[in-house]
């Protein structure tokens, strides 16, 4: 069997693991169960992708998203990896030809959705199968604190159990502490095999701003910064709107990008998108997963994101290289008026309490006079600095002070 460090150099290609992956890997390699709490970026995939080569039999890999998994495999397979998935949209002769292959033996990976992992029949198919793991990704979807929860993934527990040895790895970029403990609890993972990489991006610029006719700040920023960005807004209608606006006069090209495009058209912005040095794409959410471009120089928000960890996220796409970038938000009140509305009217009871609470951490990001990024490292579960000296609090402290000030000599008028 090969070892994980000649893996990484002849299957990949890379020099040197990168911050806790070594750790990870060596946690799976001696057989135990962990969670690894890594940003996006950090490398999560190869996690489980190492192990699974360095071990015998196949990864099983848990996935919340058809799409996700498509992306995953074919990367897999550009590194000569054999990876495969079952599930609704790969049609029966496919699925035929993945059960053989994984019955055979011949599958380094395999990526199945929680529904089907959790069923009684998947059980038994790979009860009689050699797997050298089992990898839950997005594992903060099992847990109602996490900002995605898929009650699917609660019914995991009983096929990890069916597993005996085989080493489990959680792979989550957000989850808070509460949400930490709770993947650990669902997914019977001990205490001690919790691993959490630091989740600084140092080279982003953190900026939030009150909203004042966004298309024209977005406008401003279009004109100043540098290189390909993302702008999320907050609907499909939003984002064909924004991106003519933005296209309009200026020098670069904008296009739009939203689970409501033709499929065609979508892949076209998308590949685009990547191949560009200074594009600009006007999404919703649906932009993001899997889109592997290292250079984009800054993400905007027109409007709230969903949570902090929505935040985190969607501003970690900015970056990846380790250059510069900048992150904006322009916010307004009616956005949290709106998300409450929802919250109260829309959101069912065993829910509320969570999306609350998320809701209003992250209204005292927004609201916040001191370091951004002391909040959002310490919303984490870390310990940070008191100022970072590279977000709009640090650098250009606001006049709260004087605000206060003002109004305690109102009151003590
Ligand atoms: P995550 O799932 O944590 O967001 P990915 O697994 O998609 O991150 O990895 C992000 C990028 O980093 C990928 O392009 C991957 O090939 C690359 N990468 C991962 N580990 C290493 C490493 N040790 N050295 C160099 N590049 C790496
Ligand atoms: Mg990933």
């Amino acid at each position: 069997m090969r070892q994980p460090a000649q893996i990484l150099h002849d299957v990949f290609g890379f020099g040197a693991f990168r911050g806790v992956q070594e750790d990870v890997i060596g946690r799976v390699m001696a057989g135990k169960h962990s969670l690894a709490v890594m940003p996006t970026g950090a490398g999560k995939s190869l996690c489980y992708q190492v192990p699974a080569l360095a071990r015998e039999g196949t990864a099983l890999v848990i996935s919340p998203l058809i799409a996700l998994m498509h992306d995953q495999i074919r990367s897999a397979e550009s590194f000569g990896i054999h990876a495969a998935s079952l599930t609704s949209a790969d049609g029966d002769e496919a699925r035929q030809e993945t059960l053989r292959r994984f019955k055979a033996g011949e599958l380094d990976l395999l990526y199945v959705a929680p529904e089907r992992a959790s069923s009684g029949h998947f059980r038994e198919l790979v009860g009689r199968a050699k797997l050298s793991l089992v990898a839950v990704d997005e594992a903060h979807c099992v847990s109602e604190w996490g900002h995605d929860f898929r009650p699917d993934y609660r019914l995991l527990r009983p096929l990890l159990d069916s597993l005996g040895d085989v080493p489990r790895l959680a792979l989550t970029a957000t989850a808070d502490r509460q949400t930490r403990a709770d993947i650990l609890v669902q997914l019977g993972i001990p205490e001690d095999g919790l691993i959490v990489a630091g989740f600084d991006r140092p080279n982003i610029r953190y900026h939030v701003r009150p909203r004042d006719g966004v298309s024209s700040q977005l406008k401003a920023l279009l004109a100043e910064q540098e290189g390909a960005g993302i702008v999320y807004v907050s609907s499909r209608d939003k984002a064909e709107k924004l991106a003519e606006q933005l296209a309009q006069g200026g020098r670069r090209r904008v296009l739009p990008y939203h689970a409501g495009l033709d499929p065609q058209v979508r892949a076209r912005n998308q590949a685009a998108f990547v191949a560009s040095e200074d594009m600009v794409m006007v999404a919703t959410i649906a932009f993001g997963m899997g889109i592997d471009k290292p250079d984009v120089r800054f993400v905007a928000h027109a409007g709230i994101p969903k949570s902090i960890e929505a935040y985190y996220q969607e501003t970690g796409r900015a970056g990846r290289d380790g250059d510069p970038a900048e992150a904006w938000m322009f916010w307004g009140a009616e956005d949290f008026l709106r998300a409450r509305r929802r919250i109260e009217t829309e959101v069912p009871d065993e829910r509320r309490g969570g999306e609350r609470h998320r809701l209003n951490s992250l209204a005292a990001l927004v609201e916040a006079a001191e370091c951004r990024r002391a909040i959002l490292l310490h919303h984490f579960g870390e310990d940070p600095p008191a100022r970072c000296g590279n977000c709009d609090n640090c650098l250009t402290p606001p006049t709260t002070v004087d605000a206060t000030e003002a109004a305690r000599k109102l009151l003590s008028a």
